[in-house]
């Protein structure tokens, strides 16, 4: 690799209670790389962005943000780092509407003096969004849940933007459309983390991948070469 880790996750461990949701994984990931962590139900996925996003506090490990340790950093503060991340529940404030959404999502410091222009790039990219701005955000369909979203993430001028499951309870067509702005947000150097269940997709859009199964990383790889593994293509693509 060309260049320094923007973010590097160091034999981390997570646990709730008595159980291990990671143990001991590390992984980096590259500036401007899109990066797609695969895995089944329960394999740790969600465990590695909340804790990344600092909503949950590892037990152990290092999480580096170009060389500075955040691990247990509040999760403000990740976001004032430049880290946004697209949660799989959306987490949107359901009864505000969908303007009020994306000037929360554009209130951290470092991207306040921007928020206007930020709201129409954001409209720009999701027209549905300006046609819908007075509407709350919980009466929004799920797709345009997701588009709020994806929208409030990219108001926070974020240089890392972690995806959680992006492609959840979507159609097909919409499905397309998420990883499209997926592509788009890489096409322009925002460096990504893609966690997904729907591991055809992911990998065959990722610049590299890791397998994360039962807490631990199993496998790593340019996505190419993920997808034409032999265990990757039993396991995950019933090939
Ligand atoms: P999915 O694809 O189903 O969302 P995942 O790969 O994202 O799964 P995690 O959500 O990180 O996996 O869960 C990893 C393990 O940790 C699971 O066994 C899960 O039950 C457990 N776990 C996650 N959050 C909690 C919690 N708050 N309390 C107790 N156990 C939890």
């Amino acid at each position: 690799m060309p260049n320094e880790p923007l973010l590097t996750v160091q034999s981390l461990t997570v646990g709730y209670g008595g159980s291990t949701a990671l143990d001991s994984v590390s992984i980096s990931i590259y500036p401007e790389e899109l990066l797609s962590v695969v895995g089944a139900n329960g394999a740790g996925k969600t465990s590695l962005i909340r804790s990344i996003a600092g909503v949950v506090r590892p037990l152990d490990g290092e999480i580096r943000w170009r060389g500075v340790d955040i691990a247990g950093f509040p999760p403000w503060e990740i976001c004032e780092l430049g880290i946004a991340q697209v949660p799989e529940g959306r987490e949107l404030f359901r009864n505000l509407s969908v303007e009020e959404n994306l000037l929360i999502g554009g209130s951290l410091k470092r991207a306040r003096a921007r928020r206007s222009g930020n709201i129409q790039q954001v409209y720009g990219l999701f027209p549905r969004l300006l046609e819908r701005r007075l509407q709350a955000a919980g009466t929004l369909s799920g797709g345009e849940q997701q588009m709020l979203a994806i929208g409030r993430a990219i108001m926070a001028e974020p240089e890392l933007i972690m995806f959680d499951e992006p492609s959840i309870g979507l159609s097909p067509s919409l499905t397309r459309a998420m990883f499209d702005i997926v592509k788009m947000l890489h096409a322009k150097k925002t460096t990504i983390l893609l966690v997904e269940q729907n591991v055809a997709d992911s990998l065959s859009i990722g610049d590299r991948g890791y397998v994360l199964e039962n807490g631990h990383v199993v496998l790593e790889g340019t996505g190419a070469a993920l997808l034409t593994n032999k265990e990757v293509r039993r396991a995950y693509l019933g090939l």
